[in-house]
This record gives C-alpha cells, structure tokens and sequence, in this order.
C-alpha cells in the first residue's frame, strides 16, 4: 500500500419539513427532511467533502455546484461514487472512513446497518471499512432544526 492521505469533511443542512428525510442513502419514513439544492444527504456530502480534502481537491461546492441545474435533487450516493472516481482518476482509492451524524432526529442507530452497506458500495470498500455513527446535540446548535455530519476519510495511493 502506497502513501496514506487524511481528509475531514463537514456538511449541514437545515430541516426542510416538506422534503424526504434521506440520510447515508436511506429514507427514514415519516421524518422531517433536509433543505438544500441536491437531496441534501447530509452524511454522504460530508464523506465526499472529507475524500476531496484528502485529495487535495477542494471542496464539494468547486466540483458540484449548487447553481448548476445538473446537480438538483442529485443522490448523495450518486455524489459519492462520482467523488470516489475523482478521487481514483488522481491515482488514490478509498481505504476507509468515519462519519459521526449530528442530529436529534431520524434515529440513525436504527439503520446504521444498511447505511454502511450503502456508502461501502459507493465506495468501492468492505463494509467493516466504513463507520457510521450518531450522536445528539444535546441543545447545542443544530438541536431540532436540521443534522450535520463530520467525516474522516482515508486515501490510499494506487
Ligand atoms: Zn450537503
């Protein structure tokens, strides 16, 4: 294995009441959604944010921008996979990563199972190399009114 990169990432969204609730690539029924210009999912956006820093390749608003028409309602496993061939085009591969969801609201630990599943094919990665995990504000900041996430992601040169 060649040379590690590490890479934070960071996303939020504000909720959005009227929109699906879609986190890591999976519907949460009858939870309120996020507002944003793509599916705001929140937890994919945050892994390819922390895949690009790692990459040295900016940020997720250079490479999707939320003025262009293409990316509208865009899937955040979509998002990803496509920020994985980034990632793979400058001659690295995704080794790893580490999420932790900041919200009151959907109960993420429900779930985690096929969240991972789901960004590890995104990924191209086993599962056991994908973290997913979720904590509650508490009443500090984003309590109630939207979810954020932080990601760590490791690169490896190919
Ligand atoms: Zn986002």
């Amino acid at each position: 294995m060649g040379e590690q990169r590490f890479g934070l990432g960071f996303d939020s969204h504000s909720r959005d009441e009227t929109r699906p609730c879609r986190i890591g690539g999976v519907e949460f029924e009858g939870e309120a959604g996020l507002a944003g210009h793509s599916d705001a999912d929140v937890l994919c956006h945050a892994v390819a944010d922390a895949m690009l820093g790692a990459a040295g390749l900016g940020d997720l608003g250079r490479h999707f921008p939320d003025t262009d028409p293409r990316y509208e309602g865009m899937r955040g496993l979509e998002l990803l996979r496509r920020t994985a061939g980034l990632v793979r085009e400058r001659g690295l591969k995704p080794t790893s990563c580490d999420a932790t969801v900041i919200a009151e609201r959907p109960a993420i630990s429900t779930r985690s199972d096929e969240i991972r599943a789901n960004l590890a094919r995104a990924l191209g990665l086993g599962e056991a190399r994908v973290s997913v995990k979720a904590t509650r504000p508490e009443g500090v900041g984003l309590s109630g009114d939207g979810a954020a996430c932080i990601a760590l992601a490791v690169l490896s040169e190919t």
